[in-house]
């Protein structure tokens, strides 16, 4: 076992080319592996596993092998384990938090400790629910007891992002495993380690072979690993173009899918609004610390006219007064962008947006002037203006610090404009009308609707989108029970 260490370069370098299979660190089946560098300077820092399907073959035969037993277990039992993982997640969140900033470029004190306290909490609330994986007695006929019974899938397979790597796998394994389900987690290319760290750690506490992890690339480790024969159910958050490609493999092997996408999450700000509260949810609305690599981000911000410009002015100064800079120092507000793939992303839709006629690019903060961070993947967050709903930045996920103030000048507008997309994750609207806030939350067709605030996920709250935005929810006990089991009916003739 690697012992803890706060350096979190000497703990991507301890993890390097390493995966975890039936309780234990091992490299590759074909010893390949790819260099994975800090974003802020793009110094390699390690390098990750090339996993492939020899990998998957040997993670899905230990989850198999796993899986009786551990179903098997009291369901109070399973959940004790995982509660326990859940405390000692929480005695590593430095170690965890500096590692993910070093691997991510998200900022430590805005971003990656935060994440890690979360990770450990969802872990300790999933811990709790053993006891609720019940079934129901149905009077269908006097003559017949019949009754529900919860049972697991089977083994579960995990893909997982790279912008929330340690939150986002822990909303899938934390209830897998407390069903009675075992797992194969295939973490992103930018992001290997944290997680890695986590499967190494919770191997104190859970039988070998309960929970893997493999690493690699898309087609050639998360193909093979849906595809498996013995994976029984997806969960995937990712591209909606990546749920598109897993969900028609399920679909081949008729096996259930939860799918978290994208999103282009509207905000609506009324005229009545409480202006500093609202400003301030853009800002955590909008994900700026993480430089906006949130499917939440509140990346389409409409403003009832006569407020526009207040708002702008507000918001820019909010925004211009954080700190862009090394992830690893708490003084910073804002880290980097993951990777030099998704800064040329970010680059074109501005160039997009500044090339649209009428349109205004209002850039806030400013980039880091220390000389170590020259290579470093930053970018100046930028608040378009001038644009509209026939916009490409209107209309795609960008993954990145940028959003727009679109005005509208009626109620009805905002929400047509709100409803205007192929996406459908969250929404806010800010009012101090409670009727406006109240016909709102009824017709903004997102998952995840909020009024006068902007929470990120919480654990015990159902959370996923409609329209493109995925299938299923996540963070709840319904998530565990809809997601992680199914459901068997059983007859029994009593006279
Ligand atoms: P991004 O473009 O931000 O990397 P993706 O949806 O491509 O988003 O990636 C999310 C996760 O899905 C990553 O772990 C990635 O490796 C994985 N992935 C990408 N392509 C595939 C695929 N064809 N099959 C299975 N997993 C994939």
């Amino acid at each position: 076992m690697i012992q803890p260490v706060l350096d979190p370069y000497a703990l991507a370098k301890a993890l390097s080319g390493l995966q975890l299979i039936d309780g234990a660190l091992r490299p590759p089946a074909s010893g390949r592996t790819f260099d994975v560098a800090h974003p802020a300077t793009l110094a390699v820092i390690g390098q990750a596993a090339d996993g492939d399907a020899a990998d998957v073959d040997l993670a899905v035969a230990a989850a198999r092998r796993a899986q009786p037993a551990w179903a098997k277990t009291r369901a109070r039992d399973r959940g004790k384990l995982v509660a326990r993982c859940g405390e000692l997640l929480m005695a590593h969140v430095e170690e965890l938090a500096r590692l993910t900033s070093l691997e991510t470029g998200k900022a430590i004190r805005t971003e990656s400790r935060v994440e890690a306290g979360v990770l450990a909490d969802v872990f300790t609330f999933f811990g709790g629910l053993g006891s609720e994986l019940k079934g129901e007695t149905i009077p269908f006929h006097p003559d017949q007891l019949i009754f529900t019974q919860r049972e697991p899938i089977g083994v579960v397979a995990a893909i997982i992002p790279w912008n929330v790597p340690l939150l986002l796998m822990a909303l899938k394994i934390a209830p897998a495993l407390v069903a009675g389900n075992t797992v194969v987690v295939k973490s992103a290319e930018e992001a290997p380690f944290g997680v890695l760290r986590v499967a190494e750690l919770l191997q104190q506490i859970l039988p070998p072979g309960v929970f893997n992890l493999i690493s690699g690339d898309g087609p050639g480790a998360g193909g093979p690993l849906v595809a498996h024969k013995d994976v029984k159910k997806v969960t995937f958050t990712g591209s909606v173009e990546t749920g598109r490609i897993i969900s028609r493999a399920a679909a081949e092997k008729l096996i259930p899918v939860t799918l978290e996408l994208g999103g282009k999450s509207p905000m609506i700000v009324m005229g009545d609004a409480d202006l500093d509260l609202a400003v301030a949810g853009a800002v955590t609305g909008m994900r700026f610390t993480r430089q906006g690599q949130s499917c939440t981000a509140a990346s389409r911000i409409l403003v009832e006219r006569p407020l526009v410009e207040r708002f702008v002015t507000a918001l820019k100064a909010k925004v211009d007064a954080m700190v862009m800079g090394d992830p690893l120092d708490e003084r910073t507000d804002i880290g980097t962008i993951i990777s030099p793939r998704q800064l040329g992303t970010v680059r074109k839709y501005l160039t997009i947006g500044r090339a649209t006629p009428g349109a205004e690019a209002v850039e806030c903060s400013a980039m880091p002037t220390d000389p170590r961070f020259a290579e470093g993947l930053f970018v100046r967050p930028v608040i378009f203006l001038g644009l509209d709903r026939s916009s490409a930045l209107f209309q795609e996920e960008i993954f990145g610090p940028v959003t727009m103030i679109v005005p509208f000048d009626s109620y009805d507008e905002a929400i047509e404009l709100a409803n205007d997309s192929d996406f459908g994750l969250a929404a806010t609207i800010w009012t101090t009308n409670l009727h406006r806030a109240l016909d709102a939350a009824q017709r903004l067709e997102a998952g995840f609707v909020q009024v006068n605030q902007n929470l990120v996920v919480q654990p015990q709250l159902s959370y996923g989108g409609v329209k493109t935005s995925g299938l299923g929810k996540e963070a709840s006990l319904e998530a565990m029970l809809e997601h992680f089991t199914h459901k068997k009916t059983v007859l029994i003739r009593v006279r």
